[in-house]
């Protein structure tokens, strides 16, 4: 690897690779397995920092469950091609074959046992054994495209190749290097980008609710989530600023300001028999104490005192309709967002280059032969959960294995 490219000499080469994340590495290791001469040009000082800090540093590198549904896109269908010739089980192997271990935590997640640095090292092993050149701290100044053929400038050289990959992912967490380049790359070779959008992000809430929340930061419980045609039974989080956890992080993919998120406290069990059973066990409590059973304390307090449902406070005097009455708005309850925590905190960008522009067996340009959209960059946007590393795996692969 080199930083800040020694010689300002122009390389020749197979493929020219923009960013050195997931997938602009894993399409240089597997381009170079292929033959292919690249070159691998990143702005960061460092590569893979997303890798480095995802799944809490341990890297959440795919999911055993994957399929096209796990993804919102433009075309539902677009991500298939990829997603069925580089599965898990292929990632998983290769872990394997770099002395990497992995565990499932839950719903089909795998992690790494080591930390997520080794699999950056794998990656950068691959590249290597590939004869891939990485440069970092390399910004790019400038890219030409004549008779066929693609040139970059970057700070420390220029490289010129048949295909230009475009690797550089969203726009989440600039702080760790996120720019704009591809949508720009995109349009400026004709192609359309779907508005890109924080997802998997937080929501926060203004006024009452914020307060309230506030007040419950820290509380979390399991809950059906929805908005749109997102709908999920994950953890619910309340913050500070309003509500995170798996659940919420998932339906944010799904959302549009202005609109409702819809919570079922009771994660789709049957509400109604477990106020009844409540006031069977308990006839001469309250609600809000008798919900202890059910809701983390703070949470079963917030609903009395909040007027969410009746308090109740002798459920004896409770009739069935009243309590079946409270138990639909407790699976009910709808909370508007007045936005989400954006781009500083979303794991990934929900759009960006349109699907109808690329070819979904080789991620290739249908305006321009030779240029490739590969990982987060494009319309293809994974729930939380590894989905996201298997598509920069996946479309990487599709890219690497397209024909010269
Ligand atoms: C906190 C966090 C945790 C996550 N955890 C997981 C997880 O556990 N599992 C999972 O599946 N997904 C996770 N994700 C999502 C996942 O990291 C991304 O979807 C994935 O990294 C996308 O890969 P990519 O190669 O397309 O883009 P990136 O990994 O973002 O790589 C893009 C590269 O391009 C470079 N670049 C950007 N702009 C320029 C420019 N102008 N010039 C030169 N270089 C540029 C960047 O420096 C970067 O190295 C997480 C994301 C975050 C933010």
């Amino acid at each position: 690897m080199t930083r800040n490219g020694s010689a300002s000499r122009s390389l020749t080469l197979d493929a020219i690779v923009l960013g050195a994340g997931a997938a602009g590495l894993f399409y240089a290791a597997q381009a170079g397995a292929g033959g292919l001469r690249t070159l691998v040009l990143d702005h960061s000082a460092k590569p893979a920092e997303k890798v480095r800090i995802s799944g809490g540093g341990r890297c959440n590198f795919t999911n055993i469950h994957t399929t096209a549904q796990n993804f919102i896109s433009g075309n539902p269908h677009f991500a298939k091609s990829a997603l069925a010739r580089y599965t898990p089980w292929d990632f998983v192997a290769l872990m394997e074959r770099h002395g990497l271990s992995w565990h499932e935590k839950t719903l089909g997640q795998l992690f790494c046992d080591q930390k997520s640095s080794a699999v950056i090292q794998l990656l950068l092993d691959e590249v290597a054994a590939g004869a891939g050149d990485v440069r970092l701290s390399a910004p790019i100044a400038d890219i030409g495209h004549a008779d066929g053929r693609f040139t970059v400038r970057y700070e420390g050289g220029a490289a010129t190749a048949p295909r230009l990959v475009v690797a550089t992912g969203g726009l989440s967490i600039p702080k760790i290097g996120a720019t704009g380049l591809a949508y720009d790359i995109a349009r400026r070779f004709g192609h359309t980008v779907i508005k890109p959008e924080p997802a998997l992000v937080p929501f926060t809430f203004e006024g009452a609710e914020k307060a309230a929340f506030a007040g419950l930061s820290g509380v979390s419980a399991p809950v059906r989530a929805r908005a749109g045609e997102g709908v999920f039974d994950e953890a619910l989080l309340f913050t500070h600023r309003g509500l995170s956890g798996p659940a919420m992080l998932q339906v944010s993919s799904y959302w549009h300001e202005g609109e409702p998120v819809e919570i079922d406290l009771f994660a789709g069990a049957d509400g109604s028999a477990q106020l009844r059973a409540l006031k069977a066990g308990h006839p001469a409590k309250g609600l809000g104490t008798a919900l202890t059973q059910v809701f983390p304390r703070r949470l079963a307090e917030y609903i009395a005192e909040s007027g969410l449902a009746p308090a109740f406070p002798r459920l004896a005097d409770a009739s069935h309709a009243e309590l079946d009455a409270a138990a639909e708005r407790l699976s009910r309850w709808s909370v508007t967002p007045s936005g989400t925590e954006g781009w500083r905190t979303a794991e990934v960008t929900r759009g960006g280059v349109d699907t109808a522009g690329l070819s979904s067996k080789t991620l290739e340009s249908r305006h321009v032969p030779g240029l490739h959209f590969i990982g987060e960059c494009v319309d293809v946007t994974g729930w939380l959960g590894g989905y996201n590393f298997q598509w920069a795996w996946a479309s990487a692969h599709a890219a690497a294995m397209a024909e010269p």
